[in-house]
This record gives structure tokens, sequence and C-alpha cells, in this order.
């Protein structure tokens, strides 16, 4: 088999599944009767023919042939929907755009910057007692290894060490333009903490957070350390989210919460401060919210509709009506 799709080439492909022979084998494989790619499993199979009747062997290979195209075709429908998704979400979030301008004169395009923001969950239920004895099971093993510690300077290994890197980046981006917090805190408003959905019953603390609360706090003992976080939660919760996310934000108080959520923002937060600081000004957002910010990592099939729109400036969010017109 060869392939002709790029013009001067020709490219030997594999026997069984039409994938191309490695670069470096080509020569040889060219005078081979089963030119055969790296996969193990084309080569085992391309192997059995010493020990099968040579019809019997052809059956077989063609029977593969024939599934390893019926799957590649299947891979690339996949992929093709998927790109005209992406290529369809992205036209409709500019027709989007598009509108309010044309509604806004005072507007120009280079003063709104479009972004997709992600949906947190929104069904509010009582917490089930479960999920507070797990937080206050992972609160206890936390507080007895921050005890085991004398300083944080001693934990030389912690899941919140990570994101000390990211949280001085972020203060010091909010330091010199306090804007670009006002706008994130509003987009995180809006998206309700989609990224809380993985705080689970931990909410990411860890012994570092736990020993820097005793060091802060030397009056209160370990116990009452787990009982401050305890209280914390609320009655009612965002079901299957964080143990802390209600659905007026986080219950937790920012100087409580790990450094992961003290530090982290998504990808469209992130660019929009790359940009802004690139820019050396910070844009007006026009925010469209879908479940998924990005078509091309989730099944062709699965919805991801407009869910709403928003034009977010430090001071002010502003939600847009479905039909501007
Ligand atoms: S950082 Fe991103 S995912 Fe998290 S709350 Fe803010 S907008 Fe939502
Ligand atoms: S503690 Fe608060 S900020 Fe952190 S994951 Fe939970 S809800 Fe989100
Ligand atoms: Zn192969």
């Amino acid at each position: 088999m060869v392939d002709v799709t790029a013009p001067g080439s020709v490219k030997l492909l594999c026997c069984v599944c039409g994938e191309p022979v490695p670069a470096l084998q080509q020569r040889e494989a060219a005078t081979a009767e089963f030119p055969l790619c790296r996969s193990f499993d084309c080569n085992r199979f391309v192997e059995q023919r010493r020990s099968l009747p040579a019809n019997l062997f052809r059956a077989q290979l063609e029977f593969l042939r024939t599934q390893f195209r019926e799957l590649k075709s299947i891979q690339q429908d996949r992929e093709r929907r998927i790109s005209a998704r992406v290529a369809e979400e992205e036209r409709q979030n500019q027709q989007l755009l598009d509108t309010v301008l044309e509604h806004r004169p005072a507007l120009a395009e280079g003063d709104v910057q479009l972004m997709v923001i992600p949906a947190g969950r929104t069904h509010v239920a009582p917490v089930p007692p479960q999920r507070i004895d797990n937080y206050r099971t992972h609160l206890q093993e936390m507080l007895a290894a921050a005890e085991e510690c004398i300083s944080t300077s001693a934990i030389a290994e912690d899941r919140n060490l990570h994101y000390e890197k990211d949280f001085e980046r972020n203060s010091d981006r909010f330091q010199r333009t306090p804007e670009l917090q006002a706008v994130s805190n509003q987009l995180c408003a809006m998206c309700r903490g989609a990224c809380c959905s993985s705080g689970g019953d931990h909410a990411y603390l860890s012994p570092l957070i736990l020993r820097r609360m005793l060091d802060a706090n030397p009056e209160l003992g370990g116990d009452d350390i787990v009982a401050r976080y305890l209280s914390c939660v609320a009655a009612e919760t965002i079901e299957g989210s964080c143990i802390n996310q209600t659905a007026t934000g986080c219950s937790l108080p920012r100087d409580m919460r790990s450094d992961t959520c003290n530090a982290y923002f998504c990808d469209p937060i992130l660019n929009y401060h790359r940009d802004s600081e690139d820019a050396g000004a910070v844009r007006t957002v026009f925010a469209v919210q879908r479940e998924n910010t990005f078509a091309g990592t989730i099944d062709p099939d699965t919805a991801n509709d407009v869910l709403a729109t928003a034009l977010v400036t430090a001071r002010r969010l502003e939600r847009l009506p479905e039909n501007i017109d």
C-alpha cells in the first residue's frame, strides 16, 4: 500500500492498519511483501502467517484491513464534526458580539474582548451527613500531618506548594492593575465556580494550609481549627461541587482557603490577564457562557449552547437579554 497524498512523495503504508511505515524503514519496506508500521499488534499479526495456511492468512488480513478502514473513517468523521462545531461556536460567539456592538455604538470592537466562560453547577441541596463526615476525616488527617511539622518552611511536599508562584504572579498583577482583579471576580461570580466542582469533600486543604492556620491562631488548638472549618460549611450547598460552594459563592473566608483556591484561574481568565498586560489596558469583556469553554474537547453530540451573555467591566456585570434586537 502506498500514500501519494503529499505532492512528490510516495509513502509506504502498513499492510494491516494503513498507517505510514516509519521513515527510517521506508527503504527496507519497499521490497517487503508485508510493509509494517510500529504497532505491536500489526507486527504480531503478520508474524502469524508462518503458522497459518496462506489463503486463511490473506482472508484474515483483508478482514482486518476493512475493520481499520471503517474505524479510520468513523474517527475522521468525528474529527470533522468536532472541527465543524468549534468553527460554528466561534461564528455564533462573534455574531453575538457583532450584535452587541451594533446596539452599543459607544463601544468599539477594539475596546471589547470576547471570552467564553464555563458554568458551575446550580442545584442547591442540604449537605448529606456523609459529606460532613468525609470532610471532618480529611481535616483531621491534614491536621495530624500539620502537627508533625514545626513550621510551614519544613514542608517540602504539599499539593498547595505548586500554587505559590501562581499566587505571587496574580498578586503582582492585581496590585499593578486592581481593575483586572475586579473584572475577574465579576466573571467568576457569573460562572459560579465551575472550577470548584473538583473541590469535593477536601476543598484542596492540605497540611501546609492547616499548619499556617495553627501558626496564625496560637490561641486555638487543632480541634478548634477543625471546628472552625466545619462551622463554615453552609446548611445548603451546591450539589456535586465543593462542600464549601453555595448559591452565593464560597462560604470559606479567603484566609482559610487553600492556595489552590486563592491562586487558580481557568485558561480564559488567565489569557485575559496576559492580553490585558500586553495591551496595557483592561478591556470590557463580552462574556459568552457555555457549559464547556472549548467544543474541541467534548463529544460532538453533547449540547453546548449559549447559556448567558454579559458585558463585564471592573464596576459592573451587565447581563444581556437573550434576544438583543
Ligand atoms: S476561574 Fe474560571 S472556572 Fe473558576 S470560577 Fe472563575 S471563571 Fe469559573
Ligand atoms: S473552598 Fe471555596 S474556592 Fe475552594 S474549591 Fe471549595 S468552593 Fe471553591
Ligand atoms: Zn499497522
